[in-house]
């Protein structure tokens, strides 16, 4: 069962999301955690060597519009991505 994010809390973090390069970012880089589907909006936790970053793909009906989080440790990505699904980050 994918989980779904909770409503945003009005203090939340707010992560920094930048347009998504055509070229891998993380060498082998693979989804390892992601969101249901359902939801217009997808998030999707990366990681590969040892790194790791959140992908976030809003499904419009023509495109998709990828966006994801600058690079960091698989430990702190993990942090950002448990905010995520709390409403303490977006
Ligand atoms: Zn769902």
């Amino acid at each position: 069962m994918s989980p779904h994010v909770a409503m945003v809390q009005r203090d939340h973090v707010r992560l920094e999301w930048r347009q998504s390069c055509p070229e891998p970012v993380l060498k082998r880089a693979r989804s390892v955690l992601w969101t249901c589907l359902c939801r217009a909006t997808v998030y999707e936790l990366y990681e590969g060597g040892g790194r790791a970053f959140i992908r976030r793909t809003v499904q419009l009906d023509r495109k998709h519009e990828i966006h994801e989080t600058s690079i960091c440790s698989i430990r702190e990505a993990r942090a950002i991505w448990t905010k995520l699904l709390s409403g303490t980050a977006r």
